[in-house]
Protein backbone atom coordinates (compact mmCIF):
# COMPACT_ATOMS: atom_id res chain seq x y z
CA UNK A 1 0.00 0.00 0.00
CA UNK A 2 1.24 3.80 -0.26
CA UNK A 3 0.20 6.77 1.27
CA UNK A 4 -2.61 8.75 -0.32
CA UNK A 5 -0.55 11.19 -1.84
CA UNK A 6 -2.52 14.30 -1.07
CA UNK A 7 0.17 16.43 0.72
CA UNK A 8 3.36 18.38 -1.40
CA UNK A 9 6.32 17.20 -0.21
CA UNK A 10 9.76 18.46 0.57
CA UNK A 11 12.80 15.99 0.20
CA UNK A 12 13.89 16.58 4.13
CA UNK A 13 12.99 14.36 6.94
CA UNK A 14 13.46 15.89 9.92
CA UNK A 15 14.03 12.46 12.35
CA UNK A 16 15.55 14.95 15.55
CA UNK A 17 14.40 18.05 17.48
CA UNK A 18 15.74 20.31 20.25
CA UNK A 19 13.60 23.59 20.91
CA UNK A 20 13.72 25.34 17.75
CA UNK A 21 16.32 23.23 16.29
CA UNK A 22 15.77 20.07 13.69
CA UNK A 23 18.26 17.49 12.41
CA UNK A 24 17.71 14.98 8.99
CA UNK A 25 18.19 11.86 8.24
CA UNK A 26 21.79 13.39 6.83
CA UNK A 27 22.31 15.16 10.39
CA UNK A 28 21.70 18.10 8.83
CA UNK A 29 21.06 20.81 11.26
CA UNK A 30 17.75 23.25 10.21
CA UNK A 31 15.79 26.38 12.00
CA UNK A 32 12.11 25.53 12.31
CA UNK A 33 10.33 28.65 12.00
CA UNK A 34 6.65 27.02 11.24
CA UNK A 35 6.57 24.18 13.80
CA UNK A 36 4.26 21.99 12.53
CA UNK A 37 1.74 25.02 11.72
CA UNK A 38 2.01 26.09 15.02
CA UNK A 39 1.98 22.99 17.28
CA UNK A 40 5.17 23.32 18.61
CA UNK A 41 4.25 25.51 21.27
CA UNK A 42 7.17 24.86 23.91
CA UNK A 43 9.42 23.46 21.54
CA UNK A 44 10.50 19.95 20.05
CA UNK A 45 11.78 17.61 22.89
CA UNK A 46 11.25 19.32 25.79
CA UNK A 47 12.40 17.53 28.90
CA UNK A 48 9.50 18.09 30.75
CA UNK A 49 7.08 16.90 28.25
CA UNK A 50 8.85 13.70 27.13
CA UNK A 51 9.57 12.92 31.25
CA UNK A 52 5.20 13.39 31.82
CA UNK A 53 4.52 11.09 28.57
CA UNK A 54 7.16 8.34 29.31
CA UNK A 55 6.24 8.27 33.00
CA UNK A 56 2.14 8.50 32.07
CA UNK A 57 2.89 5.52 28.86
CA UNK A 58 4.04 3.51 31.45
CA UNK A 59 1.19 3.16 34.11
CA UNK A 60 -1.79 3.33 31.79
CA UNK A 61 -2.09 5.23 28.12
CA UNK A 62 -5.86 5.09 27.88
CA UNK A 63 -9.05 4.49 28.99
CA UNK A 64 -12.43 5.06 28.81
CA UNK A 65 -14.03 8.51 29.74
CA UNK A 66 -16.23 6.52 31.57
CA UNK A 67 -14.27 6.11 34.44
CA UNK A 68 -12.27 9.35 36.84
CA UNK A 69 -9.52 10.44 35.06
CA UNK A 70 -8.50 13.38 37.50
CA UNK A 71 -5.70 14.54 35.23
CA UNK A 72 -8.54 16.20 32.80
CA UNK A 73 -9.32 17.61 36.21
CA UNK A 74 -5.81 19.36 36.80
CA UNK A 75 -5.46 20.44 33.07
CA UNK A 76 -8.86 22.60 33.23
CA UNK A 77 -7.78 24.27 36.59
CA UNK A 78 -4.25 24.85 35.14
CA UNK A 79 -5.74 25.65 31.93
CA UNK A 80 -8.74 27.81 33.37
CA UNK A 81 -5.76 29.89 35.46
CA UNK A 82 -3.13 30.05 32.47
CA UNK A 83 -5.98 31.28 30.06
CA UNK A 84 -7.81 33.66 32.53
CA UNK A 85 -10.94 31.87 32.26
CA UNK A 86 -11.18 29.93 35.76
CA UNK A 87 -15.04 29.81 35.25
CA UNK A 88 -15.10 28.28 32.02
CA UNK A 89 -15.26 24.36 31.50
CA UNK A 90 -12.83 22.37 29.45
CA UNK A 91 -14.52 19.42 26.98
CA UNK A 92 -12.01 17.95 25.47
CA UNK A 93 -11.24 16.69 21.76
CA UNK A 94 -8.50 15.06 19.62
CA UNK A 95 -8.40 18.24 16.96
CA UNK A 96 -9.53 21.43 15.86
CA UNK A 97 -11.50 20.22 13.28
CA UNK A 98 -13.39 18.30 16.10
CA UNK A 99 -13.25 21.30 18.53
CA UNK A 100 -14.97 23.84 16.27
CA UNK A 101 -17.65 20.82 15.35
CA UNK A 102 -18.48 19.92 18.77
CA UNK A 103 -18.73 24.42 19.36
CA UNK A 104 -21.34 25.03 16.52
CA UNK A 105 -22.97 21.59 18.06
CA UNK A 106 -23.08 23.19 21.58
CA UNK A 107 -24.07 26.38 20.00
CA UNK A 108 -26.96 24.91 18.20
CA UNK A 109 -28.09 22.99 21.18
CA UNK A 110 -27.81 25.73 22.82
CA UNK A 111 -30.28 28.75 21.33
CA UNK A 112 -31.81 26.17 19.15
CA UNK A 113 -30.83 27.90 16.23
CA UNK A 114 -29.25 26.60 13.03
CA UNK A 115 -27.46 29.33 10.70
CA UNK A 116 -23.83 29.85 11.26
CA UNK A 117 -21.78 32.86 10.57
CA UNK A 118 -17.90 32.68 9.67
CA UNK A 119 -15.89 35.30 7.21
CA UNK A 120 -14.52 35.51 4.05
CA UNK A 121 -10.61 34.22 4.54
CA UNK A 122 -11.41 31.51 7.38
CA UNK A 123 -9.88 28.00 7.66
CA UNK A 124 -11.77 26.34 10.82
CA UNK A 125 -10.94 22.50 9.52
CA UNK A 126 -11.89 19.65 6.97
CA UNK A 127 -14.40 17.70 8.54
CA UNK A 128 -18.34 17.89 7.36
CA UNK A 129 -19.28 20.31 10.16
CA UNK A 130 -16.56 22.23 10.01
CA UNK A 131 -16.50 25.57 8.12
CA UNK A 132 -13.43 26.62 5.93
CA UNK A 133 -13.52 29.72 3.37
CA UNK A 134 -10.17 30.55 1.45
CA UNK A 135 -9.74 31.97 -1.79
CA UNK A 136 -8.28 28.58 -2.24
CA UNK A 137 -11.56 26.42 -3.23
CA UNK A 138 -9.34 23.04 -2.62
CA UNK A 139 -9.88 23.84 0.82
CA UNK A 140 -13.51 24.90 1.11
CA UNK A 141 -15.08 22.13 3.38
CA UNK A 142 -18.20 20.27 2.53
CA UNK A 143 -20.68 21.99 4.87
CA UNK A 144 -22.92 19.72 7.67
CA UNK A 145 -26.52 19.38 6.40
CA UNK A 146 -27.97 20.64 9.54
CA UNK A 147 -25.73 23.77 9.58
CA UNK A 148 -26.30 26.36 6.60
CA UNK A 149 -23.21 28.61 6.85
CA UNK A 150 -23.01 32.58 5.34
CA UNK A 151 -19.81 34.12 4.61
CA UNK A 152 -19.20 37.67 5.79
CA UNK A 153 -16.33 39.97 4.25
CA UNK A 154 -13.75 40.21 6.73
CA UNK A 155 -14.15 43.23 9.50
CA UNK A 156 -17.87 44.43 7.91
CA UNK A 157 -19.63 44.63 11.03
CA UNK A 158 -22.78 46.34 8.37
CA UNK A 159 -23.03 43.11 6.66
CA UNK A 160 -23.02 41.28 10.13
CA UNK A 161 -25.66 42.99 11.87
CA UNK A 162 -27.99 42.44 8.83
CA UNK A 163 -27.19 38.87 8.75
CA UNK A 164 -27.96 38.79 12.55
CA UNK A 165 -31.12 40.83 12.21
CA UNK A 166 -32.51 38.42 9.06
CA UNK A 167 -32.99 35.63 12.17
CA UNK A 168 -32.48 32.23 13.12
CA UNK A 169 -28.38 32.81 13.56
CA UNK A 170 -26.90 30.41 16.19
CA UNK A 171 -23.50 31.39 15.89
CA UNK A 172 -20.73 33.44 14.63
CA UNK A 173 -17.53 31.76 14.12
CA UNK A 174 -13.85 33.51 13.88
CA UNK A 175 -10.45 33.11 14.02
CA UNK A 176 -8.54 34.96 16.82
CA UNK A 177 -6.23 36.31 13.76
CA UNK A 178 -6.77 34.22 10.79
CA UNK A 179 -4.01 31.93 9.54
CA UNK A 180 -4.56 30.09 6.25
CA UNK A 181 -6.34 32.91 5.51
CA UNK A 182 -3.20 35.60 5.26
CA UNK A 183 -2.54 36.18 8.83
CA UNK A 184 -5.39 39.03 9.08
CA UNK A 185 -5.48 41.11 12.17
CA UNK A 186 -9.13 41.59 12.96
CA UNK A 187 -10.22 45.24 14.09
CA UNK A 188 -10.19 45.55 17.68
CA UNK A 189 -13.66 47.98 17.26
CA UNK A 190 -15.24 45.28 15.29
CA UNK A 191 -14.28 42.64 17.84
CA UNK A 192 -16.19 44.73 20.59
CA UNK A 193 -18.83 45.62 18.25
CA UNK A 194 -19.36 41.23 17.34
CA UNK A 195 -19.01 40.26 20.45
CA UNK A 196 -22.13 42.91 21.81
CA UNK A 197 -24.26 42.44 18.85
CA UNK A 198 -23.72 38.57 19.47
CA UNK A 199 -24.43 39.31 22.92
CA UNK A 200 -27.87 40.96 22.60
CA UNK A 201 -29.49 38.61 19.86
CA UNK A 202 -28.84 35.37 21.80
CA UNK A 203 -26.11 34.83 19.02
CA UNK A 204 -22.78 32.38 19.89
CA UNK A 205 -19.72 34.19 20.00
CA UNK A 206 -17.20 31.26 18.58
CA UNK A 207 -13.33 32.31 19.00
CA UNK A 208 -11.71 29.75 17.10
CA UNK A 209 -8.06 29.91 18.78
CA UNK A 210 -6.92 26.61 17.61
CA UNK A 211 -3.71 28.48 15.70
CA UNK A 212 -3.71 31.94 17.34
CA UNK A 213 -4.08 30.63 21.12
CA UNK A 214 -2.24 28.97 24.01
CA UNK A 215 0.39 32.26 24.06
CA UNK A 216 1.24 32.71 20.59
CA UNK A 217 0.20 36.07 19.95
CA UNK A 218 1.88 37.39 23.32
CA UNK A 219 -0.92 36.78 25.18
CA UNK A 220 -2.99 33.61 26.39
CA UNK A 221 -5.59 34.00 23.62
CA UNK A 222 -5.40 36.30 20.57
CA UNK A 223 -9.41 37.52 21.22
CA UNK A 224 -7.63 39.34 24.94
CA UNK A 225 -5.93 41.33 22.57
CA UNK A 226 -8.77 43.11 21.61
CA UNK A 227 -11.37 43.08 25.31
CA UNK A 228 -14.24 40.72 24.18
CA UNK A 229 -15.28 37.38 25.99
CA UNK A 230 -16.76 34.94 23.79
CA UNK A 231 -19.03 32.19 24.64
CA UNK A 232 -17.40 29.19 23.34
CA UNK A 233 -13.17 29.05 22.40
CA UNK A 234 -11.80 26.08 20.54
CA UNK A 235 -8.30 24.92 21.12
CA UNK A 236 -5.74 22.35 19.51
CA UNK A 237 -2.74 22.81 18.08
CA UNK A 238 0.01 24.36 20.55
CA UNK A 239 -1.73 22.75 23.28
CA UNK A 240 -0.39 19.21 23.07
CA UNK A 241 2.94 20.29 20.94
CA UNK A 242 2.82 17.96 18.34
CA UNK A 243 0.33 15.54 20.94
CA UNK A 244 -2.70 15.21 19.14
CA UNK A 245 -5.21 16.72 21.31
CA UNK A 246 -8.04 19.43 20.87
CA UNK A 247 -10.45 21.07 23.34
CA UNK A 248 -13.21 23.73 24.21
CA UNK A 249 -13.49 26.19 27.16
CA UNK A 250 -17.25 26.86 27.67
CA UNK A 251 -18.89 29.69 29.39
CA UNK A 252 -20.67 28.63 32.29
CA UNK A 253 -24.24 29.63 30.87
CA UNK A 254 -24.16 25.94 28.78
CA UNK A 255 -25.45 23.31 31.00
CA UNK A 256 -23.86 20.40 30.94
CA UNK A 257 -26.08 17.09 30.46
CA UNK A 258 -25.07 13.78 30.30
CA UNK A 259 -24.28 12.48 26.74
CA UNK A 260 -24.81 16.19 24.63
CA UNK A 261 -21.10 15.57 23.64
CA UNK A 262 -18.58 12.87 23.77
CA UNK A 263 -15.70 11.53 22.14
CA UNK A 264 -13.32 7.95 22.30
CA UNK A 265 -10.02 9.45 22.34
CA UNK A 266 -10.45 12.87 23.58
CA UNK A 267 -8.84 13.51 27.04
CA UNK A 268 -7.27 10.28 27.29
CA UNK A 269 -4.41 9.99 29.93
CA UNK A 270 -1.58 10.74 27.61
CA UNK A 271 -3.53 13.39 26.02
CA UNK A 272 -3.27 14.98 29.67
CA UNK A 273 -0.11 14.56 30.04
CA UNK A 274 1.27 15.93 27.45
CA UNK A 275 -1.03 18.70 27.56
CA UNK A 276 -0.57 19.58 31.26
CA UNK A 277 3.72 19.58 30.81
CA UNK A 278 2.81 21.75 27.94
CA UNK A 279 0.86 24.06 30.23
CA UNK A 280 3.60 24.08 33.07
CA UNK A 281 6.16 24.99 30.66
CA UNK A 282 4.39 27.51 28.96
CA UNK A 283 3.55 29.02 32.81
CA UNK A 284 7.20 28.03 34.12
CA UNK A 285 9.24 29.72 30.70
CA UNK A 286 7.31 32.38 30.36
CA UNK A 287 6.44 32.00 27.16
CA UNK A 288 3.77 33.79 26.67
CA UNK A 289 5.98 36.90 27.40
CA UNK A 290 8.92 35.45 25.82
CA UNK A 291 6.44 35.37 22.52
CA UNK A 292 5.33 38.97 23.06
CA UNK A 293 9.08 39.96 23.22
CA UNK A 294 10.53 38.11 20.51
CA UNK A 295 7.49 39.10 18.01
CA UNK A 296 8.37 42.54 18.75
CA UNK A 297 12.26 42.38 18.02
CA UNK A 298 11.31 39.99 15.09
CA UNK A 299 9.01 42.41 13.48
CA UNK A 300 11.24 45.18 14.41
CA UNK A 301 14.44 42.96 11.95
CA UNK A 302 11.84 42.19 9.31
CA UNK A 303 10.90 46.02 8.48
CA UNK A 304 14.65 46.49 7.17
CA UNK A 305 14.08 43.73 4.91
CA UNK A 306 13.98 44.81 0.93
CA UNK A 307 10.86 44.07 -0.81
CA UNK A 308 8.48 43.73 2.51
CA UNK A 309 5.03 44.97 1.11
CA UNK A 310 3.44 44.40 4.67
CA UNK A 311 3.86 42.32 8.03
CA UNK A 312 1.04 41.55 9.66
CA UNK A 313 0.09 39.78 13.24
CA UNK A 314 0.93 39.98 17.15
CA UNK A 315 3.43 37.97 18.59
CA UNK A 316 4.43 35.16 16.92
CA UNK A 317 1.93 34.79 14.30
CA UNK A 318 3.20 36.59 11.78
CA UNK A 319 2.45 37.21 8.56
CA UNK A 320 5.30 38.55 5.99
CA UNK A 321 4.01 39.95 2.61
CA UNK A 322 6.25 40.44 -0.37
CA UNK A 323 5.99 42.16 -3.66
CA UNK A 324 6.50 38.94 -5.19
CA UNK A 325 5.56 35.38 -4.42
CA UNK A 326 7.45 33.59 -2.38
CA UNK A 327 7.08 30.30 -3.90
CA UNK A 328 11.30 30.25 -4.68
CA UNK A 329 12.09 32.77 -1.99
CA UNK A 330 10.87 29.40 0.55
CA UNK A 331 12.64 26.54 -1.16
CA UNK A 332 16.11 28.70 -1.21
CA UNK A 333 15.38 29.54 2.78
CA UNK A 334 15.12 26.05 3.51
CA UNK A 335 17.72 24.30 0.65
CA UNK A 336 20.01 26.78 1.14
CA UNK A 337 19.74 28.76 4.46
CA UNK A 338 18.69 25.36 6.04
CA UNK A 339 15.26 27.24 7.02
CA UNK A 340 11.37 26.06 7.46
CA UNK A 341 8.86 28.25 7.29
CA UNK A 342 5.24 28.40 5.71
CA UNK A 343 3.09 30.52 3.54
CA UNK A 344 -0.50 31.90 3.73
CA UNK A 345 -1.47 33.10 0.25
CA UNK A 346 1.02 32.96 -2.69
CA UNK A 347 3.37 36.44 -1.43
CA UNK A 348 2.64 35.50 1.91
CA UNK A 349 5.86 33.96 4.19
CA UNK A 350 4.12 32.87 7.50
CA UNK A 351 6.49 32.64 10.82
CA UNK A 352 4.63 30.27 13.47
CA UNK A 353 8.18 29.20 15.55
CA UNK A 354 7.93 27.48 18.83
CA UNK A 355 7.43 30.11 21.83
CA UNK A 356 10.65 29.36 23.54
CA UNK A 357 12.57 31.07 20.20
CA UNK A 358 15.67 33.37 20.81
CA UNK A 359 17.20 36.38 19.88
CA UNK A 360 19.98 34.59 17.70
CA UNK A 361 17.71 32.24 16.38
CA UNK A 362 15.64 35.32 14.71
CA UNK A 363 18.76 37.57 13.99
CA UNK A 364 19.87 33.92 12.43
CA UNK A 365 16.91 33.99 10.20
CA UNK A 366 17.52 38.02 9.25
CA UNK A 367 20.92 37.23 8.43
CA UNK A 368 19.18 34.35 5.82
CA UNK A 369 16.45 36.32 4.73
CA UNK A 370 19.16 38.75 3.51
CA UNK A 371 21.25 36.61 1.68
CA UNK A 372 18.25 35.02 -0.56
CA UNK A 373 16.77 38.69 -1.08
CA UNK A 374 19.95 39.73 -2.61
CA UNK A 375 19.43 37.16 -5.40
CA UNK A 376 15.56 37.93 -5.71
N1 LIG B 1 -8.98 26.21 12.97
C1 LIG B 1 -7.88 26.87 12.57
C2 LIG B 1 -7.81 28.35 12.80
C3 LIG B 1 -6.83 26.20 11.96
O1 LIG B 1 -5.76 26.88 11.54
C4 LIG B 1 -6.94 24.81 11.76
C5 LIG B 1 -5.86 24.07 11.09
O2 LIG B 1 -5.01 24.60 10.44
C6 LIG B 1 -8.10 24.15 12.19
C7 LIG B 1 -9.10 24.88 12.81
C8 LIG B 1 -8.25 22.69 12.01
O3 LIG B 1 -7.44 22.01 12.92
P1 LIG B 1 -7.08 20.46 12.72
O4 LIG B 1 -6.21 20.36 11.52
O5 LIG B 1 -6.40 20.08 14.01
O6 LIG B 1 -8.38 19.74 12.56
Amino acid sequence: MKTFDVYPLYQVEPVMGIGCKLWDTNGTEYLDLYGGHAVISIGHSHPRYIKAIEKQLKSIGFYSNSVLNSQQDKLAELLGNASGYPDYSLFMCNSGAEANENALKLASFHNKKAKVLAFNGSFHGRTSGAVACTDNPSIIAPFNANHSIEFIPWNDINSIKSSILKGNISAVIIEGIQGVGGINVPDKAFMQELAEICKANDVILILDEVQSGYGRTGKFFAHQHFGIQPDIITIAKGMGNGFPVGGLLISPMFKPKHGLLGTTFGGNHLACAASIAVLETIVNENLVENANRMGQYLVQKVKELKGVKEIRGLGLMIGIEFDFPISNLRKKLLFDEKIFTGYSGTNTLRLLPPLCIKEREIDQFIYSMNQVLKME
